[in-house]
């Protein structure tokens, strides 16, 4: 007997499949195009990650059952090349970028290849090669031919370590995304897409896209719309008005003083006054996570101007403070009783507060109206002049009426989505490609220029001095104007690798046309994505960015559809004793290893039997043995093969439950539970001997998870073709109904064996079977019965006599 040889059959049948090309899809002919796309990986040094293949087997599965329902799935992969992440472990290790990108994507061309996935090869991607950065700095050109690209001024998020600038989404709780590092906050003129003219878009249609609800959730939080009230406040014996927004306008009344971010333009007016000046310096070398952070203690300073409350027409002061900050809103509150860090500042600095919400719970009122308790719902006003009385909800309507009739403020609505800061001072990315002429001012380089080269220099290290390291690489400045023909200077910052991966679905189908970034035709064929299943954490990164790229092409012409994926799942992630894998805990899975010892089959059909894709699971040594186990007992069974005398009924009734349970668990995504089904469905084989059908449906459900090892079976059990290569199975539903009775046989009036057939099996039925048994042919020599007896379901007497 032949023992299961995992590395024997799956290096079989992995040069089999290439020179085969099995997997290739003719794009221009398909007839039912399916498009499985998943998010392709930036090919770090360490090698595939076990996230990694998680991801990519979840979805190569999802791939494979669509094929078998008779879908010509296309299902790419590449690599997300450029970016700080790749750079900065190449300063780690003293390599240059390019060299370390080229080794990083041998290996992990190796390694995705073992994993038996149906990737074509001749359709990927690899974003740092000029031919497909050509085409990110074509979307970029049309971008900002569109007014969707500008360069200004503004605060903007910094990285110390990275030394660069970064895009809000890129802040994680005050950290930059990549390594970590606080970020602090700069003015720089720098280069931004104008996402926020798509905010209203990019909430409207998460009502219909068919995504997983957290992800939505996700976004609709952060494009954060909110619906409020501007109000002019009068600065006394001045100019100036301070504009402020609030949601809770309800509370004007009792607006007893103002704070300005330091970065509010009224402040640099203060700029001589010395104490101002000191203290927003002091306030600008603090990180936004610090100013927003809760507990801490408040600072700030009185400007030395007073407003006017157009409510209460008081005379109220206007302080300084940081824990306003100019991104959000106006950069400009106005403090009352109702908002906690207000309370906490007024009584810092002894400003008086004045409370306008009250419950209606008499002893929390008399709390509220004392100052002992900050109360921030909705209630009923007091000393509210002429609005006392209302309800918090009609009073905010009331009160911005009142502000619009006087001119002192109106209706609006902001978003907390902020435009997408896209230059960044680093060296490994795609050079933007605009020159700046004394002459003619900002040139966008003509498309027939492109790609602006990104050019070979020896120190890439980031300058930190907030112009990339490719300014001090003079043959790539100078250059000449294409207008003009003067000469002039090149932009100098490099774009966000979240550009890169914005759109890089659109060339996957196109790779072949050298002219342009995606076809036309080939994109109607195939695109938008039919299913998308990635990581949740780029929720607001790369799935919103690509959702903005793909509707601003629409708007340019470019395409007919504005949301590029019809489906997105997010996976979950794959823990070790249930803690995150991480370097530094040295818990980190490696699959090397695992593809050695237990081969793809078995890390491919663990990963997911570890629990439902969306939730992901821990991984133990332990677990991946029982996979081992079910595979070698499989094997067995080929081996053992007889084909049984009769079929049994009761394993046909489990294969047509099996069929169904399996096809409606891949649907959604509940890999695990599909695989359990299958390890029942063969235990059965154990009491009741497979036909070579119920062995074979067994091989078809099981080839999505495990596609070497049942090819490999479907082969020596005599098949034709390939396993992957056959319609996925139909159940019988009216077989799942019926459940198996006991039918009793005797011969002339004594028992001599019991069927087990279905509730419905006719007497003619009955009869054959009976004849066929061992036990009863030997009394009827002649094959027939003198007389019948038939009890329907129960029992059935032949009479030999
Ligand atoms: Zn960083
Ligand atoms: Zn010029």
């Amino acid at each position: 007997m032949e023992r299961y040889d995992h590395q024997k059959i799956e290096v079989k049948w992995a040069k089999i499949w290439e020179k085969n090309k099995t997997w290739k899809v003719d794009l221009a002919k398909a007839k039912k195009p399916y498009y499985n796309l998943m998010m392709f990986p930036y090919p770090s040094a360490e090698g595939l990650h076990v996230g990694n293949v998680y991801a990519f087997v979840g979805s190569d599965i999802h791939g494979r059952f669509a094929r078998m329902q008779g879908n010509d799935v296309f299902e790419p992969m590449g690599f997300d090349s450029f970016g700080i992440h790749s750079e900065n472990f190449a300063i780690k290790q003293g390599t240059h970028p390019k060299e370390q990108t080229t080794k990083n994507i041998t290996h992990f061309t190796k390694q995705l290849k073992q994993l038996g996935s149906l990737f074509d090869w001749e359709h990927s991607v690899t974003t740092s090669e000029p031919e497909y950065y050509k085409w990110t700095q074509w979307l970029f050109l049309q971008l900002y031919k569109a007014g969707l690209a500008h360069k200004k001024e503004a605060p903007v998020e910094w990285c110390p370590s990275c030394k660069t600038v970064l895009a809000n989404e890129q802040v994680i709780e005050g950290k930059c995304e990549r390594c970590s590092t606080e970020v602090i906050q700069k003015e720089l003129e720098q280069w931004f897409f104008k996402i926020t003219k798509y905010a209203d878009r990019l909430l409207k249609n998460l009502e219909w896209i068919d995504w997983s609800e957290k992800t939505k959730i996700a976004q609709r939080n952060w494009i954060g719309r909110s619906e409020g009230t501007t109000i002019k406040f009068k600065v006394v014996d001045s100019k100036y008005e301070v504009e402020v927004f609030t949601t809770r306008v309800d509370t004007l009344y009792g607006a007893t003083f103002i704070v300005l971010a330091p970065e509010h333009p009224i402040v640099d007016s203060l700029k001589n006054v010395k104490e101002v000046q000191e203290y927003v310096e002091r306030a600008k070398q603090k990180t936004e996570l610090d100013r927003k952070a809760e507990g801490k203690e408040k600072t700030g300073i009185f400007s030395g101007l007073y407003a006017i409350n157009p409510l209460s027409e008081e005379k109220i002061p206007v302080w300084i403070a940081d824990y306003a900050l100019i991104g959000y809103g106006t950069g400009a509150l106005f403090g009352d009783a109702h908002d906690e860090r207000d309370v906490e500042f007024a009584r810092k600095y002894s400003i008086p507060l004045k409370p306008t919400i009250i419950t209606g719970d008499k002893e929390k009122d008399e709390k509220i109206l004392k100052l002992k308790e900050c109360f921030i719902g909705y209630g009923t006003l007091v000393n509210s002049g002429s609005f006392t009385g209302l309800s918090s909800k009609e009073a905010i309507i009331k009160v911005r009426e009142w502000l619009i009739k006087k001119g002192r403020g109106g209706g609006k609505v902001t978003y907390h989505l902020r435009d997408w800061l896209i230059s960044r001072q680093r060296y490994w990315g795609p050079p933007i490609p605009i020159i700046y002429c004394v002459k003619c001012g900002t040139i966008p380089v003509p498309e027939k220029d492109l790609p602006v080269l990104l050019p070979d220099v020896e120190d890439f290290r980031p300058t930190g001095t907030g112009k990339s390291p490719l300014a001090l690489v003079t043959s790539f400045v100078e250059t000449t104007c294409p207008e003009c023909k003067g000469p002039a200077k090149r932009e100098t910052d490099v774009s966000d690798t979240f550009l890169d991966s914005a759109w890089y679905f659109f060339r996957y189908p196109s790779v072949e046309f050298e002219d342009e970034p995606f076809d036309k035709i080939r994109t109607k064929k195939w695109l938008p994505v039919d299913m998308y299943i990635g990581g949740h954490e780029h929720a607001v990164l790369h799935l919103l960015y690509t959702r903005f790229v793909t509707m601003a092409l629409k708007d340019m012409g470019h395409i007919e559809f504005e949301e590029p994926f019809l489906k997105f799942r997010a996976h979950g992630l794959i823990t070790k004793e249930g803690t995150k894998m991480s370097k530094s805990k040295g818990n980190v899975v490696n699959p090397d290893e695992y593809f050695k010892t237990h081969g793809a089959d078995t890390i491919r059909t663990y990963l997911m039997f570890i629990g439902p894709l969306a939730e992901g699971g821990d991984w133990s040594d332990k677990g991946i043995v029982g996979i081992s186990r079910f595979f070698n007992r499989l094997w067995n069974f080929q081996e053992n093969f007889k084909v049984p005398k009769q079929e049994s009924n009761e394993l046909e009734v489990a294969r047509n439950q099996t069929i169904k349970k399996v096809t409606e668990d891949l649907e959604g995504l509940r890999y695990n539970t599909a695989i359990a089904a299958l390890m029942e469905y063969s235990n059965g084989f154990l009491k009741n001997p497979p036909t070579k059908e119920q062995f074979n449906t067994l091989l078809i459900l099981l080839s999505p998870f495990a596609p070497h090892l049942t090819e490999e079976l479907w082969g020596k059990l005599g098949n034709k073709g390939s396993v992957h290569e056959q319609p996925w199975p139909t159940y019988d539903a009216k077989a799942l109904e019926e459940k198996i009775v006991r039918l009793v046989v005797q011969v002339n009036g004594r028992v001599r064996d019991i069927l087990e057939v279905s509730p419905g099996i006719k007497e003619k039925e009955a009869v054959a079977l009976a004849l066929k048994q061992e036990k009863i042919k030997k009394w009827f020599p002649t094959g027939k019965p003198k007389n019948i007896v038939f009890v329907k379901g129960k029992l059935l007497n032949l009479v030999s006599y």
